[in-house]
């Protein structure tokens, strides 16, 4: 397995003030090619995130951090059709108001036979999660996790959080606020001072 790490910044409004790490290697391989770093510096986050339950998940974690001024520490999956990759996203308070989130790569596995490649549509029927994976077929009530949906994977989606990802969600906020304390995945003294979005606007 390759090692994975992207890293962002962002300020309290979600700009995106600095990424790092293997961010352009992951966005081309997820041919992305709009989320170069070059093309992202000064967005905002919410801008590249599909879906409003999407947004307002990931507004909740950085905020919970950014109050608190407490790491936070969930697992989500961002999967391609043919792998499925299991990531730990860290979130850690810096100065000034500001937030790093750390993805790590921390497992990752062949889908057999691959799934059908999907995209984001706004009026597709399907519901696809934005943490998990997991896929609720139109006309279903149960999401089914993408280890067991075979060829059923649709290929227009909408994206979602679903129950268990929005309790998930809950609970790392929760744990936040109560104060639970782990090691961060970075030392601050590792991560450069987020210079080049604010050289670019001046
Ligand atoms: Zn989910």
């Amino acid at each position: 397995m390759r090692f994975l790490q992207v890293y962002a910044v962002v300020d309290k409004e979600f700009r995106l003030l600095w990424v790092g790490g293997e961010w352009d290697e992951f966005a081309l391989q997820n041919a992305a090619q709009q989320a170069v770093a070059n093309h992202v510096l000064s967005t905002s986050l919410m801008s590249h995130i599909a879906g409003e339950q999407t947004r307002a998940a990931t507004a909740r974690l950085i905020e919970a951090v950014l109050t608190t001024k407490r790491p936070l520490r969930m697992q989500y999956r961002c999967d391609s059709p043919s792998m499925a990759r299991l990531f730990q996203l860290t979130i850690q308070p810096m100065k000034d108001d500001r937030a790093l989130m750390v993805h790590d790569l921390k497992d990752a596995w062949h889908f057999s036979p691959p799934l059908n490649m999907w995209h984001y549509d706004p009026a597709a029927a399907d519901c696809k999660c934005s943490f998990c994976g997991a896929v609720r077929l139109e006309g279903e009530s149960d999401w089914t996790s993408c280890d067991d949906i075979g060829e059923r994977h649709p290929t227009r989606v909408f994206y979602e959080v679903c129950p268990s990802c929005q309790r998930a969600v809950s609970e790392a906020v929760e744990r936040v606020l109560q104060g639970d304390a782990f090691s961060p995945a970075l030392d601050h003294d590792e991560i450069p001072e987020p210079g080049r979005a604010k050289d670019q606007s001046e």
